[in-house]
C-alpha cells in the first residue's frame, strides 16, 4: 500500500467517536436560543416596535428607516449579550450555497476610541461589493454594486459568533442575483392565486401559505481517507474507484443500527439544529452504506429553504468536529445510491386546512379534487421546465441511474386517486347536474363519499409523488438549493391556479353554479394533463418508450434541458406571474450553463492529472515487476517451461499495456475536446460542447483506471479504495 494511502486507512479505522454529552435539559431549553425570535424580539424590543415588526412580518409589509433603527438596536444588544461581535447579510448567489461578509459592530466615537454601534440602515441594506458573484451579464464590471436587503420573514440568527441577517441579494438595477428573491415572488404569488381559488370553498382565507418539508442525504467519509482523494477534495465525487465486492446488496444498512461514531455526529448535529431553530425531526440510515438522512419537520417554505442551507452549512462543520467529511454531491460513489433531497411540497390556508388534503365533507373533496387537478395541469404543461429546475451537472450522475428518479417527470397519485379521477371523467354533465340538484352545492361530489387516504401505496420510482396531504417532488439533488424546485413549482402553480378561477368565474357569469363550474373545470384539467399521472415503474425502459409517445419531456443533456426556462410558455409563465423577467431568466441561464462548464472543468482535469500523474506511473511500475520476473524466469528456466510458467505474467504485462494505452488515448482526447469547448464563446454552446465531447472521454478513463486497480499491487495503489472508504467502523 502506498504510504499516504496506509496513513490514512489506519488513521481512519484507528478512529474513536467522538464524546458527544446530551444536555440534561430538553430542548424546549435550548430549543432556538440562537434565533432572535418573537420571544426574544418581544424581550428586547420596546414594545411598540415589537407590534411593528409583527405586524409588518404577518402583513408582508415593508418597515420604515426608524422602525429598522429601533429594532437594529434591540437585536445588537442581544447579540452583544451571547458574545458576539459581528454581523453579516447571509444570501444566496447563484453559485450555490450562501455567502457571508462579515463586519464588526465597532465604530470610531470621535474620542480616539471606539463604540458598538448597529444602524438600522446596516441592518435593512448593503451594498456589498459583488462583482465577483455570477450575474450572467447583468451587471457590468463598472457598476459591480449589488444590493442586499433583509427578508423580515426569516428571522436573524447567531452562527459562528456572527449575527447573520437573511437577505435577498438584486442588482443595483434591480434585478435578482439570489434564489431568495425569486423564491419569495413566487410564494406571494401562489399565495395570491390559490387564496382566490380557496374562497371559493372558505370565504375566511386570507392568505394560503406554502410549505415545505425537505428530506436530506448525505454521506459521510472519513477525513484522513477524504483528504488522500484529491477527486473527493476538488469535485466532491470519486472520479475513479472500483466497486467493493460488498456494496448495498445485502441491504443490510438501510434502517440498521447506526454506528457510534456516526451517532455521536448526528446527535451534535441535531443539538446545533434545535439551538438555531431548525426542527430536526428523523435521522435513519439510507440504503447505501456510508449514507444517511435527517429531515425537520415540515415549515413555511421560505423559512424551510433557509433552514436548509444553513444545515448544509452547519452538516459540515460539525462532521469536521467529528473527523468526518459530509459529502452532498449527489453521486459520491458509482455502483450505490445516490443522494437526494425529496421536497415534501404543500399548501395550507391561513384557516388551517392543507389543500392537497381530503376532507370529510363533499365540498372539502371538491376542493381537494380541484386543487390536485390543478397541480397535475401546471406540473404536465411545465414538466420540462420542473426537471430543468432540478438539473445539474451533479445531479445529472443521479437522475436515470438505476435508484433515482428518472430524467423524465410524471405524477405518481396511487391507486385510489387514479380511480377517483376516472370515475369523475367518464361521469356525464347529466349526473353531475343530478348530483347538484340531490345535494345541493355539493354537486357531483357525492359520489366521492369520502376519501379515505391509504398512505402506504408509495411508489419510490415517480419523481413527483402524491402522499396523502402533500406532493413529494423527489428528483430534487441532495446539494441543491429547494429554492430553484420551489420558485418553478409554485409559479407554475401560481399560473394555473389564476386560470382556473378566470374559468371558473366565467362559467359562473354564464349563471352556472359555482360548484358545477369547479367540478366542470377540474375534470377538463385531468382529462387534459392525464400524460403526466403514470403510477408505474418509473425506472423501465418502458416507461422511457411510453413517456416519449405521451409527449413528455425525455431530454437528458443537462445543458439542453435549460433551454425549457426560455421557452415562451416559461417567459410568459415567469413574467405573467411576477416571479421573473424576460432579462432574469435569460441570465440566470448564461449563469446555469457557465456553472455547468465549470464544474465538468474542473472534473476533467483533476481525472486527467489523476490518470497521469498518479495512476499510470504506479501501472507502469507494476508492470515492470512482472516484466522483471518474466525476464528472470527465462534465465532460469529452459524456454518452454518458463513460457508455460510466465503466461499469466505476460497476459497481464499486455492487459496493463492496453489500459495505460487506453488511458493516455482518452486523456488526449479529452484535453483536446476542453480545449476546443473553451474556444466557443457562447455559454450555451461551450456547456453543450463539454457535455458532448468531454463527458463521454472521462467515462471512458474511468472504465480503464478501474479495471488497473483490480489488476496493480494492492500495496501500491496510491488512492483510498471504495472498500476502505465506504464502511465507517
Ligand atoms: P418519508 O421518508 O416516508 O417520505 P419522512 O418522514 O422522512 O417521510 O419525511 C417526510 C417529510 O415531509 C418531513 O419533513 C415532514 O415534516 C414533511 N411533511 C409532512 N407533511 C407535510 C406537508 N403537509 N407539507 C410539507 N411537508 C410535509
Ligand atoms: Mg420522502
Amino acid at each position: 500500500m502506498s504510504l499516504l494511502r496506509f496513513e490514512a486507512v489506519r488513521e481512519a479505522s484507528g478512529r474513536k467517536a467522538v464524546g458527544v454529552e446530551t444536555p440534561a435539559e430538553r430542548p424546549e431549553k435550548y430549543y432556538g436560543e440562537l434565533v432572535f425570535n418573537r420571544q426574544k424580539m418581544f424581550e428586547y424590543l420596546p414594545k411598540k416596535v415589537y407590534d411593528e415588526l409583527v405586524y409588518a412580518i404577518d402583513n408582508k409589509q415593508p418597515i420604515s428607516l426608524k422602525l429598522a433603527d429601533s429594532i437594529a438596536e434591540g437585536m445588537k444588544q442581544w447579540a452583544i449579550d451571547n458574545g458576539v461581535r459581528h454581523y453579516t447579510h447571509w444570501f444566496a448567489p447563484l453559485t450555490g450555497g450562501t455567502a457571508e461578509k462579515h463586519d464588526a459592530f465597532v465604530e470610531h466615537d470621535g474620542k480616539g476610541g471606539v463604540v458598538e454601534e448597529f444602524k438600522g440602515k446596516l441592518l435593512v441594506q448593503q451594498e456589498p461589493d459583488a462583482s465577483s458573484f455570477p450575474n450572467g451579464g447583468i451587471r457590468n464590471t463598472f457598476e459591480a454594486r449589488g444590493y442586499s436587503a433583509w427578508d423580515i420573514s426569516s428571522p436573524v440568527f447567531i452562527h459562528n459568533k456572527t449575527l447573520c441577517i437573511p437577505t435577498i441579494f438584486i442588482s443595483y438595477t434591480g434585478e435578482s442575483l439570489d434564489y431568495k428573491t425569486p423564491l419569495l415572488r413566487a410564494l406571494n404569488a401562489v399565495d395570491k392565486a390559490a387564496t382566490g381559488v380557496a374562497q371559493y370553498f372558505d370565504k375566511d382565507v386570507r392568505h394560503v401559505n406554502c410549505f415545505l418539508g425537505w428530506e436530506q442525504e448525505y454521506f459521510l467519509v472519513d477525513e484522513a481517507l477524504y483528504a488522500a482523494r484529491p477527486d473527493l477534495v476538488m469535485t466532491g465525487r470519486t472520479l475513479m474507484g472500483h466497486e467493493s465486492a460488498k456494496n448495498q446488496q445485502l441491504e443490510d444498512h438501510y434502517f440498521g443500527a447506526i454506528p457510534s461514531r456516526v451517532e455521536a455526529f448526528m446527535l451534535d448535529l441535531e443539538l446545533e439544529c434545535h439551538r438555531l431553530g431548525i426542527p430536526a425531526h428523523t435521522r435513519h440510515n439510507e440504503v447505501a452504506p456510508n449514507q444517511f438522512e435527517l429531515a425537520p419537520v415540515y415549515e413555511e417554505c421560505n423559512l424551510a429553504n433557509d433552514h436548509n442551507l444553513l444545515l448544509m452549512s452547519i452538516m459540515s462543520e460539525v462532521a469536521k468536529r467529528h473527523n468526518f467529511r459530509v459529502l452532498l454531491h449527489e453521486k459520491p460513489f458509482s455502483g450505490v445510491n445516490g443522494s437526494g433531497k425529496h421536497n415534501n411540497w404543500s399548501l395550507g390556508t391561513d384557516t388551517g386546512s392543507l389543500l392537497f388534503a381530503p376532507g370529510k365533507t363533499p365540498r372539502e373533496n371538491l376542493r381537494f379534487i380541484a386543487f390536485v387537478a390543478n397541480v397535475m395541469a401546471a406540473v404536465h404543461r411545465h414538466n420540462a421546465l420542473l426537471k430543468a429546475s432540478i438539473a445539474s451537472a451533479t445531479n445529472a450522475h443521479r437522475l436515470g441511474a438505476n435508484e433515482a428518479p428518472p430524467a423524465i417527470i410524471s405524477i405518481f397519485t396511487g391507486s385510489q386517486i387514479a380511480e377517483i379521477f376516472e370515475r369523475l371523467e367518464n361521469s356525464t354533465d347529466d349526473e353531475l347536474i343530478e348530483f347538484s340538484a340531490k345535494e345541493g352545492i355539493t354537486v357531483g361530489v357525492s359520489q366521492i363519499p369520502e376519501i379515505m387516504l391509504d398512505n402506504t401505496d408509495r411508489n419510490r420510482t415517480s419523481p413527483f409523488a402524491f402522499t396523502g396531504n402533500r406532493f413529494e417532488f423527489r428528483a430534487v439533488g441532495s446539494s441543491a438549493n429547494c429554492a430553484a424546485a420551489m420558485i418553478a413549482l409554485n409559479a407554475a402553480v401560481a399560473e394555473q391556479l389564476a386560470e382556473f378561477k378566470k374559468r371558473v368565474d366565467a362559467r359562473v357569469e354564464r349563471e352556472e353554479s359555482l360548484y358545477h363550474a369547479i367540478l366542470e373545470e377540474s375534470k377538463e384539467l385531468i382529462a387534459k394533463s392525464k400524460a403526466i399521472h403514470f403510477d408505474g415503474n418509473g425506472y423501465s425502459d418502458e416507461w422511457k418508450a411510453e413517456a416519449e409517445r405521451r409527449g413528455l419531456d425525455c431530454e437528458t443533456s443537462v445543458p439542453v434541458i435549460f433551454d425549457a426556462y426560455l421557452r415562451p410558455e416559461s417567459i410568459e409563465m415567469f413574467t405573467k406571474s411576477g416571479v421573473l423577467t424576460e432579462l432574469e431568466l435569460r441570465a440566470r441561464n448564461e449563469v446555469k450553463w457557465e456553472m455547468y462548464t465549470k464544474k465538468i472543468q474542473i472534473e476533467a482535469r483533476v481525472l486527467g492529472d489523476l490518470a497521469l500523474n498518479h495512476i499510470v506511473p504506479v501501472a507502469t511500475r507494476y508492470q515492470s515487476i512482472l516484466v522483471d520476473n518474466l525476464v528472470k524466469l527465462q534465465s532460469l528456466f529452459p524456454a518452454d517451461k518458463a513460457a508455460e510458467m510466465s503466461a499469466c505474467d505476460r497476459d497481464a504485462i499486455e492487459a496493463i499495456s492496453k489500459h495505460i494505452a487506453a488511458i493516455r488515448t482518452y486523456v488526449k482526447q479529452m484535453t483536446d475536446a476542453r480545449k476546443a469547448a473553451n474556444r466557443i464563446e457562447n455559454e450555451r454552446e461551450k456547456a453543450v460542447a463539454y457535455h458532448d465531447n468531454v463527458v463521454p472521454s472521462m467515462d471512458t478513463i474511468r472504465y480503464h483506471i478501474d479495471k488497473l486497480e483490480l489488476m496493480v499491487d494492492n500495496e501500491m495503489w496510491p488512492l483510498p479504495k471504495y472498500r476502505e472508504m465506504l464502511f465507517i467502523r
